[in-house]
């Protein structure tokens, strides 16, 4: 285990943390940073929408995200709107 610095890819401060060599790299200084930065993902979400027109089911959608699938039915919700409102 060792210290390492690191970057938040969400408000950009430089944290440090414990580093495990079993562990992935970390890009978020909290977990508040992380849960905001996942719920701007317009790359996923676009993708999460064009399985479900497929005939995907949510929970065929959720498992690779490793997210619910009641999370998936809001980003679908979500993402449906935002589509609207950026067409008008
Ligand atoms: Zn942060």
């Amino acid at each position: 285990m060792k210290i390492v610095k690191g970057k938040c890819k969400y408000c950009k401060k430089v944290f440090l943390y414990k580093s495990y060599p079993s562990c992935m790299t970390r890009v978020y200084c909290s977990r508040h940073c992380q849960i905001k930065a996942q719920r701007i993902n317009p790359e996923r979400d676009m993708e999460i929408l064009r399985l479900r027109k497929e005939g995907f089911t949510l929970v065929q959608i959720a498992y690779p995200y490793r997210i619910t699938p009641e999370r998936v039915r809001q980003i679908i919700l979500k993402t449906k709107k935002y589509i609207k409102n950026d067409s008008l």
